[in-house]
């Protein structure tokens, strides 16, 4: 069995963009990222503070703004309309879930796309659909990197996509396809889910359920790509597989954590400077 560390590839991919960040200020290009929150959501907090130390280490200025639980919508989109308009800004990122009064729809077709670096515009999303060069989101493009970087063919295997969220099932199903695997994708009310898992020979579990995935879930020498992520009773982090029980049947698997989460952060990274250097380009 092959263990994809995903923190080992996003130290090297976090380290490449800092190189690059490095020569673009030697151009006078600084790389500015504005990281928005609303609430003191734990988890959202977790992840925010993540992405503020890549930056930190790629050399993208990064901005947060930290706003209160019950800001209105309207000065919400307020705030990115003026970070749209600010050309030190490369790329916006509103950190979800909203509360409950705000809709997310709307804040995110707020967000200019030239600057929309997780990839939730409906322009972005349209692009991605047909093909075109976009910014793909970050956990999708995690994936498919581990997968490249640890030589794993997309093109003609049966990748089952197990979750349709607009984060990750359908933007990862979207590009597996886009490298030519048979996708299938499934959701809470596929019937036979057990079956289809197990024609997988790349199974993405991202159903936010925590050990969901057994050994009846898997077929032999599968590889298993874990995006979940869920806080224990005892503090550790696990993924939607149950590692333990599939460990021996796979042949590749991601580990929760150092798996996928690692690596969507450092995509992140590099959505930034893709959007920086697109915006320079055109100045
Ligand atoms: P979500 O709740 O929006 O979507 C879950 C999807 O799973 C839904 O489409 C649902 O239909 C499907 N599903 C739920 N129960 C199912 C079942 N019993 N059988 C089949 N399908 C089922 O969640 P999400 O935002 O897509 O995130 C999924 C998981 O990935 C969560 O654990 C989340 O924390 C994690 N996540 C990790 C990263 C990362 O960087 N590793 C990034 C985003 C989300």
């Amino acid at each position: 069995m092959k263990l994809l560390n995903g923190k080992e590839l996003a130290d090297k991919v976090k380290d490449e963009v800092k190189e690059t960040v490095g020569q673009m200020e030697m151009n006078g290009q600084k790389v500015h990222l504005a990281v928005i929150q609303v609430g003191k959501d734990v988890a959202s907090s977790t992840y925010v503070r993540n992405k503020q130390n890549a930056c930190r280490y790629c050399g993208i200025m990064s901005n947060t703004y930290k706003l209160l639980n019950d800001t209105s919508e309207d000065d919400l989109i307020e705030i990115i309309n003026m970070l749209n308009r600010n050309d030190n800004v490369n790329g916006i990122l509103v950190q979800l879930p909203l509360p409950n009064h705000i809709d997310e729809h709307k804040v995110i077709q707020a967000i200019a796309p030239e600057k929309d670096v997780d990839g939730f515009h409906e322009i972005n999303v349209g692009k991605l659909t047909i093909g075109e060069d976009t910014f793909v989101p970050c956990t999708t493009k995690g994936i498919i990197e581990l997968l490249k970087e640890n030589n794993i063919e997309i093109e003609g295997k049966h990748c089952v996509v197990v979750g349709r969220s607009n984060i990750v099932g359908k933007p990862t199903a979207i590009e597996l396809l886009r490298h030519n695997g048979t996708v299938t994708i499934c959701h809470s009310k596929t019937q036979g889910l057990k079956q289809i898992c197990r024609e997988a020979d790349i199974l993405v579990c991202a159903a936010g359920k925590p050990k969901f995935f057994n050994r009846d879930y898997i077929k032999e020498g599968a590889v298993v790509i874990d995006v979940g992520i869920h806080r224990q009773d005892n503090s550790k982090l696990c993924g939607d597989v149950d590692f333990d029980d599939v460990k021996d049947i796979v042949s590749a698997i991601t580990p929760v954590p150092k798996g996928v989460g690692a690596m969507t952060v450092a995509m992140l990274m590099k959505n930034c400077v893709q959007a920086a250097q697109l915006q320079y380009s055109k100045r």
